[in-house]
């Protein structure tokens, strides 16, 4: 040793959502608005980012029509690509065979060949939202990408443990992300239900992390080059 003190110069933290630019992200929610309200902020920072992101409705419990408008509306509003995986009918997660669930999540892996998956997590009160959270789980062993799971998502004020390891600053994207939500005019405004409790939320997330608004994740697993 010289004596000498080596002078580190803070490098700055790289953007890790820039690292899926050009890359394709696929997001699975059971139901139309459930992306929105879980990573909706964050798929937006994705598109914008250069991704390609994938929205996957697995299904669709009632007002067919509308309710696919809607959610078309809100992806575009994203900047996403949607997939419907029973577009036609509408139908419950859980008239789905399990087999047959994991084999249309499988099928749509293996054709998106994501880098990334945004899926439920398994603290939902929502049956049909641990089924997908496990279809998509399963999927893992096909090839390796990332998979975050974003916060338990309800269209009613319900209070559901769940302990994030990433927090995702979607400051830029809030705006967007609640203009995706109120799309959802069959599930918010004409059942009376306000929407702004999630900016509140989000605003409440971001202060964790000193910024505006934020998402938490779950990482369930994910790669650093
Ligand atoms: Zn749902």
């Amino acid at each position: 040793m010289n004596g000498k003190v080596l002078e580190r110069k803070a490098s700055p933290r790289a953007d890790i959502l820039s690292n899926y630019a050009g890359a394709t992200v696929m997001a699975v929610g059971a139901h139309p608005d459930d992306l929105e309200l879980g990573c909706g902020g964050t798929l937006a920072r994705l598109s914008r980012a250069g991704a390609r992101v994938v929205m996957v409705v697995v299904s669709i419990p009632s007002r067919l029509r509308s309710r696919r408008a809607e959610a078309m509306e809100a992806a575009a509003i994203l900047g996403c690509e949607i997939r419907f995986l029973t577009p036609n009918r509408c139908s419950r997660v859980e008239d789905l065979k399990t087999h047959q669930l994991v084999a249309m999540i499988d099928g749509l892996v293996k054709e998106l060949r994501p880098a990334a998956m945004f899926s439920h997590c398994l603290p939902n009160l929502h049956l049909d939202h641990k089924l997908v959270y496990d279809a998509c789980m399963a999927s893992q062993r096909l090839s390796y990408f990332d998979i975050f799971c974003y916060s338990p998502t309800s269209c009613h004020a319900v209070n559901i443990p769940f302990f994030p390891h990433a927090y995702i600053d979607i400051t830029e994207t809030i705006d967007a992300k609640m203009k995706a939500i109120r799309v959802h005019s069959s599930q918010f405004d004409s059942r009376g239900l306000n929407t702004e409790r999630y900016k509140e939320a989000d605003a409440v997330v971001g202060q964790i992390v000193g910024v505006g608004y934020a998402e938490g994740m779950e990482i369930v697993r994910m790669k650093v080059n």
